[in-house]
């Protein structure tokens, strides 16, 4: 299939937004911003076999390509409202392209998202997406604003998805594992919810745009909380106290790994897609007020200090080393 039918086969699919002036079909969009508001950019790719599992269904990896760029926006406060998608791909498979757009569109619409252009190329499967949003100009959350003696705080559980993979990459002739690896497998529910985890994420920008005002400083979580937090650390020119215990978990992850490696998997484990945010300790029922109205728990797991790095403790109180820090992409484990 010509690349242009496949573009049409886009375009056709698009919502429309009043603020879109040209959208797919020239030779760049023409976009309006709001007056007062500043723009907000992200960028993410997604390759094969490195972001997602090379079995992942395209109307997941649709999903997932979108959703962890939203992340960023939620991470930012930011107002989700424009796309671009550069999708590389082995072959003309317009059946795959209809597959990933279910999934890429079923979240776009849930946010509000248009496509407004992209490229096609040939070439080994690979997904590139910038997000566009909006942010009055001050209410940005930035990493370099944690104070200390700020609350640490993080959105929904952790580790659910690298609980999945971990499980996944154990064993694949295990039928516990290969349940895992079929979210539709209505004989291991807890599995499936675990796997949903990973291949559909929630950014969590409701969360994010209620925070504008609350927090000081925010981050994503997508290659673990340690790493993640260590990144707000070094911008802040602060340190942090995380308590393993406070760590929220999924009652599957619970149930899965009762033992340490539920430790590791929700301190250093990657795709989690929560947030991570400080906040000062007189904002506590601000942020309890938030997640009641967003629907999204928030766990206060830790405390902002002086210092330069990020320490854990353990439930005696003694310090707590994790195996590794996070997925560190063409770096040694
Ligand atoms: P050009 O050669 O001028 O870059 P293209 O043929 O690459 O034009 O793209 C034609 C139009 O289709 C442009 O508006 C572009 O943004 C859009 N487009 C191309 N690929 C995609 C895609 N994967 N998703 C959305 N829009 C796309
Ligand atoms: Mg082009």
């Amino acid at each position: 299939m010509p690349e242009f039918d496949l573009i049409d086969r886009i375009r056709a699919r698009v919502l429309q937004r009043d603020d879109v002036v040209l959208g797919i079909g020239d030779d760049a969009a023409l976009l309006q911003v709001p007056a007062g508001r500043q723009l907000v950019v992200a960028m993410d790719t997604l390759n094969a076999g490195v972001h997602f599992p090379h079995a992942t269904a395209p109307a997941d990896i649709g999903w997932k390509a979108l959703a962890v760029n939203l992340s960023d926006l939620a991470a930012m406060a930011a107002e989700p409202a424009w796309c671009t998608l550069s999708l590389s791909l082995p072959g003309d498979d317009p059946a795959w392209v209809d597959a990933f757009l279910d999934g890429f569109l079923a979240l776009a619409a849930q946010h509000r998202v248009t496509l407004v252009g992209g490229d096609t190329t040939r070439g080994p499967l690979s997904i590139s997406v910038t997000v566009h949003g909006f942010v009055e100009p001050g209410r940005a959350l930035r990493r370099a604003a944690a104070c200390v003696d700020d609350d640490i705080w993080v959105s929904g559980t952790l580790g659910d998805a690298a609980g999945a993979l971990a499980r996944m990459s154990v064993d694949a002739s295990d039928p516990v594992a290969r349940a895992a690896a079929n979210p539709h497998d209505p004989a291991h529910s807890g599995w499936a919810r675990l796997r949903l985890r990973l291949d559909r994420p929630t950014p969590r920008i409701a969360t994010g745009l209620a925070l504008a005002g609350i927090a000081n400083a925010a981050i994503d979580i997508s290659d673990g909380l340690l790493a993640d937090l260590g990144h707000v650390c070094a911008a802040s020119g602060v340190g942090a106290q995380v308590h393993l215990d406070a760590l929220p978990a999924s009652s599957e992850l619970r149930a899965f790994f009762p033992d340490a490696r539920r430790h590791a998997l929700q301190a250093s484990g990657g795709d989690d897609y929560e947030l991570c945010f400080t906040a000062p300790a007189a904002a506590r029922n601000a942020v309890e007020q938030v997640a009641i109205a967003t629907g999204v728990p928030c766990a206060r797991v830790g405390r902002i200090v002086t210092g330069t790095h990020v320490q854990v403790l353990a439930g005696d109180g003694a310090s707590w080393t994790p195996p590794r820090t996070g997925y560190v992409h063409f770096g040694s484990q």
